[in-house]
């Protein structure tokens, strides 16, 4: 099998926790990982990013990433006006290398809207994954956040009629397709991700905080893109609350850069409330880690906090819990699917910092309580894994593709 991925958006080799580039991006490196341990075959179109990037990259022994030149340095929404230039460049590599693909699998809109346009000339099926849906993210906006245009979400509803696989990461997010954008029932399959659980595993508390150079306290870990429905105001509250009552030497470690959605940077914003509330000197940026130094600082936190606005899933709280560290979390439908309330750390309705506060202050109190949700935690991230994730999309694309070559074979006889 031979698959054209497209990811015009952000690119699997981009550095992550900044700009656009967060779970997707880790999404397409690993399942094109596990794709080419299976034999099977993947381009992944996205765009360049710097003139110094080359022209191809190797991803796996049998996975490729091919750059194209569009839409350098313009903001997703902008780059919708880049999509049939780039769509035709995917068609003219394909024609000069002489390439067939079985199928394309496009993540998120933009590359949606591209594999619409490709799907009659460049292979017979076509599987997409939305990362995230416009109306879900309106639904729930956190104050100042900009709102998704009516634009994307027509987009959106195009590719849910249109695309032969929708693949969503929870039950909730393949229920908006069917009611929210008409998609039909019997196209929608749910499909988890997974973790990379050689690399997300517990590691020894005291060397993890060696490593990562912070010796003695409670310690209170955010992972991610800083932006608004991210929710890490919330925390920074919840932060200040307990800093004031029995543990006055907390701090709170925030990995990842501006995500530039807008003009504004969420960074500054957030040293601003951290300044106001008199938390400034507790609160570290840290910047974006490399994910592979990740485990250290999920294994030396006593708590990782995700206070996310919406979350289709939200890769930080399954690699957190696979390293054993509780998560508190926001209730939202992609988070409900990876902690478990109360048994992996607690979940909480609403943006009430002070629910927050009462969580985190339960299991630095209990310290007892943190390491038994913590061992749970870690059980629970078993039951997902990259393999199983590529194994159960190609076994649907298998399904998809023999579909695609019936209804074909069935018009050449009716011809
Ligand atoms: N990430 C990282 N370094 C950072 C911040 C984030 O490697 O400094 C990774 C993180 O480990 C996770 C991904 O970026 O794998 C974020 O995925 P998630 O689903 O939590 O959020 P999204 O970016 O999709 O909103």
């Amino acid at each position: 099998m031979r698959i054209a991925v497209i990811s015009m958006h952000t690119s699997p080799t981009a550095s992550l926790g900044q700009n656009a580039n967060g779970g997707l991006n880790v999404y397409v490196r690993e399942v094109c990982n596990a794709f080419s341990d299976r034999g099977v075959a993947t381009d992944v179109f996205t765009r360049l990013q710097s003139p110094d990037d080359p022209a191809e990259e190797a991803l796996a022994p049998l996975s490729r990433v091919i750059y194209l030149p569009a839409g350098r340095d313009l903001d997703k929404y902008s780059l919708l006006n880049e999509v049939p230039a780039f769509a035709s460049k995917v068609a003219a590599f394909t024609t000069e290398h002489d390439i067939q693909y079985d199928l394309l699998f496009s993540h998120y809109w933009l590359s949606g809207e591209i594999a619409c346009l490709l799907r009659p000339q460049l292979a017979a099926g076509w599987a997409h994954v939305a990362h995230t849906l416009g109306l879900v993210k309106n639904r729930r906006l956190a104050a100042g956040a900009r709102p998704e245009p009516a634009m994307r979400i027509r987009v959106e509803a195009e590719i849910a009629q249109q695309a032969d696989l929708l693949i969503t990461s929870t039950l909730d997010e393949a229920g908006e397709l069917v009611s929210s954008y008409g998609a039909a029932a019997d196209r929608v399959f749910v499909v988890p991700p997974g973790v990379d659980l050689a690399t997300f595993r517990p590691l020894d508390r005291a060397e993890a905080r060696r490593k990562i150079g912070y010796a003695n306290g409670p310690l209170l870990l955010y992972v991610g893109r800083l932006e608004r429905l991210k929710g890490v105001e919330i925390a920074i509250r919840a932060l200040a609350m307990l800093a004031d009552r029995a543990h006055p030497g907390l701090r709170l470690f925030v990995l990842g850069e501006d995500s530039r959605d807008g003009d504004e940077s969420e960074k500054e914003r957030l040293k601003g409330i951290a300044s106001e509330l008199g938390v400034r000197d507790r609160v570290d940026f840290l910047g974006s880690v490399a994910h592979h130094e990740l485990p250290y600082f999920y294994s030396a936190a006593d708590v990782c906090v995700m206070p996310s606005y919406t979350e289709s899933f939200g890769l930080v709280g399954l690699e957190a819990q696979a390293c054993g560290c509780p998560v508190v979390a926001s209730g939202v439908p992609g988070l409900r699917s990876v902690v478990r309330d109360e048994v992996s750390g607690y979940l909480i309705d609403g943006d009430d910092p002070s629910s927050y506060a009462d969580r985190i202050g339960r299991l630095l109190t209990n310290p007892e309580l943190a390491q038994q949700m913590g061992r749970r935690a870690s059980m629970l991230a078993q039951r997902f894994s990259w393999t199983r994730t590529a194994d159960r999309l190609l076994s649907l694309f298998d399904d998809a593709i023999d579909g695609s070559q019936t209804r074909v074979q069935v018009g050449i006889t009716h011809e």
